[in-house]
């Protein structure tokens, strides 16, 4: 062998075996940059402690608890508040706790829209409701034990929620698992019976730089220059984003003349919130993109449009499907939005809600009882009324709504209500109008009738009634 040769192989095998050293021993040669707990240069792992097992929850502590398998939760309202359906005591006299989770606080979901908000609302429901599904069961626990239930200013409990994701399982400690799977930031997290693993588990998250922590946008948030909320919320709100640009997400009920309605169901409220949104009656991409049965994203500026509330000025741009400031339509699909069924008397009653109150300081959105005439609140939604009876009506005799109609009904036990109508045809077919529909046809009738809630304020008059667009809304018994 050649001497050159000897020196290669030597060569050689000196780098593999500098190779194989580097192999076994992967000492970085870097800070590892962890965003959602992978390294951004070497993918290597966080190595997160589960601080959720090692917290037992003891059963027989002095603290109180509730805790049933079925029934037990009321509402679930986002990813640090719960409603529980609890005996009526002094402390519920309502029998609802409502549970606000201590240590943590997730971002918004219901009124204004954080980014991760619906992340954390959709994780802390589903391991509540997985639990309940899978035999498991949930609890409930006060942060003392003096005997007492403690409230947060607002007069939610301040509370400890666990789980037994099935019936044999271990007890989890849901607000340390929503800190430590770092959906949430910290509440004064180390002041209260769990401090120390609280504490331990967001500063692992933060570490780590998981989910909220990590910098890296929600896909599923718009980060535009609109203000991201809720259709609730500019109804209750209004005077807030007046000229504001907002975006919300909802259903088209109806569309009318180069309005559409659109409406978003609340769950804990089971009404759903109405807004009307105009457009420009001749651009046929919005209006194909607003008619009735879509599922729609607006974005627009709301504006108080004698009297009544509306979006209008919306931004929109066929081409651009993913700018966070178009409006768009959400899917394909023709969705069937069923019209909420009520009594005048319902219509009219009043009903508390809890809002967003604008006037609490700090950071986190805290929300107040407020008592409306439920048709205030239902303004721009769609609803239904049966048997309505017919006692008498009015033509209108001239000017732009000349042959427009108003039915005064009445129910069995005489409580009125106003059905107004926009001019109406009858179809040949789906595009032939054939006759123009007059009041007589309704004299007298017991009807059923979809309409939109309005407020109607012209000539004196001011009052919530019922609007009827379409001939077929109107359905003699
Ligand atoms: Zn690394």
């Amino acid at each position: 062998m050649k001497k050159t040769a000897l020196v290669l192989v030597l060569l050689l095998a000196f780098g593999a075996c500098i190779g194989l050293f580097a192999a076994c021993e992967p000492k970085p040669d870097h800070e590892h940059t962890w965003v959602n707990g992978v390294c951004t240069q070497c993918d290597a792992k966080y190595e997160i402690v589960d601080y959720v097992s090692q917290l037992k929850l003891d059963e027989n502590s002095a603290t109180k608890k509730y805790t049933t398998n079925s029934n037990f939760v009321r509402m679930y309202i986002d990813g640090d508040t719960t409603h529980f359906n609890v005996p009526t005591t002094a402390d519920h006299p309502d029998g609802v706790l409502k549970a606000r989770y201590l240590a943590v606080n997730t971002p918004e979901s219901t009124g204004q829209v954080e980014p991760y908000g619906k992340v954390a609302s959709n994780y802390t429901k589903k391991k509540l409701q997985d639990a309940i599904a899978n035999g498991g069961a949930v609890l409930v626990e006060s942060d003392t034990d003096d005997g007492k239930w403690n409230n947060d200013s607002y007069g939610r409990t301040t509370a400890w929620v666990w789980y037994k994701p099935e019936a044999n399982a271990d007890w989890r400690n849901l607000n340390l698992e929503l800190l430590q799977e770092g959906l949430g930031f910290g509440s004064d997290p180390s002041s209260n019976r769990y401090g120390e693993k609280c504490l331990a588990a967001l500063n692992q998250a933060m570490q780590a730089k998981l989910v909220v922590h990590s910098g890296v946008k929600d896909e599923n948030y718009y980060y535009g220059a609109a203000q991201e909320i809720t259709i609730k919320e500019l109804r209750t709100n209004f005077e807030k984003y007046e000229l504001v640009k907002v975006a919300f997400e909802g259903y088209v009920t109806s569309s009318y003349d180069g309005t559409s309605y659109v409406q978003q169901y609340d769950e804990e409220d089971g009404i759903s919130y109405g807004i009307a949104v105009y457009y420009n009656g001749s651009a046929s991409d919005i209006k194909k993109a607003l008619s009735p049965g879509s599922h729609v994203r607006v974005v627009g500026t709301a504006q108080d449009f004698n009297g009544t509330w509306q979006v209008s000025g919306l931004s929109y741009n066929i081409i651009n499907t993913k700018d966070p400031n178009n409006t768009i339509r959400l899917d394909t699909e023709t969705h069937n939005v069923e019209p909420m069924e009520l009594t005048i008397d319902q219509f009219n009653a009043n009903r508390t809600v809890d809002v967003v109150d604008h006037t609490a300081e700090g950071e986190e959105t805290v929300y107040v009882p407020k008592t409306y005439p439920t048709h205030t609140l239902l303004v721009g939604t769609t609803v239904k009324m049966v048997n309505l009876i017919v006692d008498h009506t009015y033509t209108t005799p001239d000017g732009t709504s000349k042959d427009a109609f108003t039915l005064y009904c009445k129910d069995s036990s005489g409580k009125e209500i106003t059905v107004r109508t926009e001019v109406l045809f009858k179809w040949n077919d789906q595009t032939q109008r054939s006759e123009l529909v007059t009041a007589d046809e309704f004299e007298g009738q017991t009807i059923t009738v979809i309409g939109i809630v309005d407020w109607y304020n012209y000539n004196n008059h001011n009052e919530y009634q019922l609007r009827i667009l379409d001939y077929k809304n109107i359905v003699i018994i």
